[in-house]
């Protein structure tokens, strides 16, 4: 690295506001506009760039995203902030083109950069600059990934980071960002609502502001440079993003022009933007023609990352999308995890919900023909699969749980087990059944559906939990008996239980003590007992641990319980899974799925109790 000539420094860039076209002091601001609140755009003297430029280095040095400090606005590079980021691989997709009738098809894998997202190029400029400015400490708003990288680059930078997320963010990116130092708070409220705090925070206590701003969008450009090397200097047909914020859109664009206006490539791609049906404002400004954001008050979608309702630089990304002579669209959550699986399934890459959205996009492309089969097509997979697990699990089955004997394995091969996964997130809530029906319908249903032959004594099992359903006023969605069949067959060894409950009451009050009754046979003898608890499930599970404990069959503790809400909307049905463990350090994790919470929880204790009972016997 050479260091820039003092001069040249203050000259080779400035930061420009996108509204009202006024040059902004970066001492002053580094976000937005002091005047009107726009979006900063950074503009660069290209005279000066190109004459810097090595070309022999450029065409010959391996790709990343250091390489390209010439288009960085980075006045001192000894405060540069790096990780080493970008050169991430331009994956051919033969499988997945063969599937979708393209004839060349690429996936950009930002998933491969130091914190699993593209987010580290900007990062790296963006900390850098920090840096440079001597900031005392950053904060930053995220929906997740940005927390994640901001917290690895000022920790390398040695600048404390404050962090703020909308709650219920997914805990990987948490769990990255905490370990990584950041000091972080859930905001009860939607990123837009993290994203003005944070800004108050800033203003406050003088802390760096960090986020999608003008120096971001400078070290995004990369994965543009990057496209471009990896095509052997052409760009592609058309490159298929993702967007939240609309920045990384923007930095796509932007660095696919500066390429061009150097002489680096012949042409410019198409950009397509696309956003989830539940958070679309930016596809739907660009569908209507409008160069105002609507904002959308409260995004939902399981692509966690691209829910930003209030999206500043949509404005860039508007103007991107029209100057490529690109398009917008948007898909819906199911159209998005059939194409994160799809991904996974055919090219072994996997990705976030997020990153899955331009995979989901192209049949749609396709068909209207926005772009056309022969045409080069990038996608670009944002974020890695691993920082959010829960999303894919939601089209994934939970996998059985076998006593370790061979004869399990092979009733798992038999029934065919592994196709449920087939059933996917597709009509998850297309009602199946309003009544019970018979034994041979309920195979025959579930056959059709998931393709899973059952047994007679699991159609009886099934049906026994469809009845419960049915009788509690409830209808069985697809949904609903995926998680049905998945509770019965994941006690695919269940032992014949030694306790059964019979029957249960629960007295409750708003604030008073909740009081069960339970009637249960222990080893077919009839027993009753009663307990309080601070709640109704607490008071039921309390009186069946007093009933079993008495026996002095088995002493267990309750190690872990978990209550999760499969189905949305108004007939949700529960699952619970609670951990049981005994003196003899044996572990079991059992399952309850019913509309009921108590219910759903008195089946996991009765079967976690049972299998600890039937795992204490063996040994
Ligand atoms: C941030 C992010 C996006 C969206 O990028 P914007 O710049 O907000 O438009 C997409 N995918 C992933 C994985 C992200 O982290
Ligand atoms: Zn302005």
């Amino acid at each position: 690295m050479k260091a820039r000539a003092k001069k040249a420094e203050a000259t080779f860039y400035q930061l420009t506001c996108i509204g009202c076209g006024r040059r902004v002091r970066e001492e002053e601001s580094t976000t937005r506009c002091p005047h009107c609140q726009s979006p900063l755009d950074v503009r660069y003297d290209y005279g000066y760039i190109r004459s810097r430029l090595n070309r022999y280095s450029l065409r010959n040095s391996p790709i990343k995203a250091l390489k390209y400090l010439d288009f960085y606005p980075i006045r001192d590079l000894d405060q540069v902030v790096s990780l080493d980021e970008g050169g991430t691989p331009l994956y051919r997709c033969r499988k997945l083109a063969e599937a979708t009738g393209l004839s060349r098809l690429y996936i950009k894998n930002e998933g491969a950069n130091p914190t699993g997202v593209f987010k580290d190029r900007g990062s790296l400029v963006e900390i850098s600059k920090a840096k440079e400015q001597g900031a005392k400490a950053v904060c930053v708003a995220s929906t997740g990934n940005m927390a994640a990288s901001v917290a690895a680059y000022t920790s390398i930078a040695m600048m404390p980071c404050y962090v703020l997320v909308p709650e219920g963010t997914p805990i990987g990116k948490m769990a990255q960002a905490l370990s990584y130092g950041a000091r972080l708070l859930q905001v009860r409220g939607t990123y837009t609502d993290a994203a003005r705090l944070t800004e108050e925070l800033s203003r406050r206590h003088g802390f760096y502001l960090a986020g999608d701003y003008a120096f971001r969008v400078e070290g995004q450009k990369s994965q543009a440079f990057e496209i471009i090397e990896q095509l052997d200097w052409r760009a592609p047909a058309v490159v298929i993003i993702p967007m939240g914020y609309g920045t990384n859109l923007a930095a796509l664009w932007k660095g696919f022009k500066e390429f061009y206006e150097l002489g680096l490539t012949d042409r410019l791609p198409r950009l397509v933007g696309v956003q989830p049906e539940g958070c679309q404002p930016i596809v739907s400004a660009f569908n209507q023609g409008r160069d105002t954001i609507v904002p959308v008050a409260k995004p939902s979608t399981v692509a966690s990352a691209v829910a930003a309702g209030d999206p500043l630089d949509g404005v860039k990304a508007l103007a991107a999308l029209r100057e490529s002579g690109g398009c917008a669209l948007a898909l819906t959550d199911a159209e998005i995890l059939e194409g994160q699986q799809h991904l996974a399934r055919l090219e072994s890459i996997f990705v976030e919900p997020a990153g899955a959205i331009p995979i989901a996009a192209l049949t749609a492309l396709l068909t209207t023909g926005r772009i056309r089969p022969e045409e080069v097509v990038v996608c670009l997979a944002t974020g890695n699969g691993l920082k959010d697990p829960k999303s894919a699990l939601k089209v994934l089955p939970s996998p059985a749980s076998i006593e370790p004997t061979l004869q399990e394995v092979e009733k798992f091969l038999k029934l065919k087990l592994y196709e449920i996964r087939a059933a996917g997130a597709k009509n998850g809530d297309r009602t199946l059944l309003t009544e019970v029906p018979s034994k041979q319908a309920v195979a025959d249903l579930v056959r059709q559906e998931f393709g899973v032959r059952l047994t007679p004594e699991y159609a009886q099992r099934v049906l026994s939990l469809v009845e419960d359903f049915v009788n509690k006023g409830k209808t069985v969605t697809k949904g609903d008996l995926q998680y049905i069949l998945e509770t019965v067959l994941r006690g695919l060894s269940s032992p014949d239980g030694v306790l059964k409950v019979e029957d249960f009451q629960v007295k409750t009050t708003l604030h008073g003590k909740a009081e069960a009754k339970v009637w249960v046979t222990f080893a077919g003898e009839r027993l009753e007992g009663e307990a309080a608890g601070v709640g109704p499930v607490d008071a039921v599970i309390n009186a069946l641990k007093a009933l079993v404990l008495q026996r002095g069959q088995v002493f267990f503790e309750l190690a872990d319980y978990q209550v999760q809400i499969n189905t949305p909307g108004t007939h949700a049905s529960v699952e619970t899974t609670v951990v049981m463990t005994d003196a003899e350090q044996n572990r079991v994790v059992a399952t309850g799925t019913s509309p009921d919470i108590i219910v759903a929880s008195v089946r996991a204790f009765v079967e976690g109790y049972n299998l600890l009972w039937a795992r204490q016997r063996r040994t």
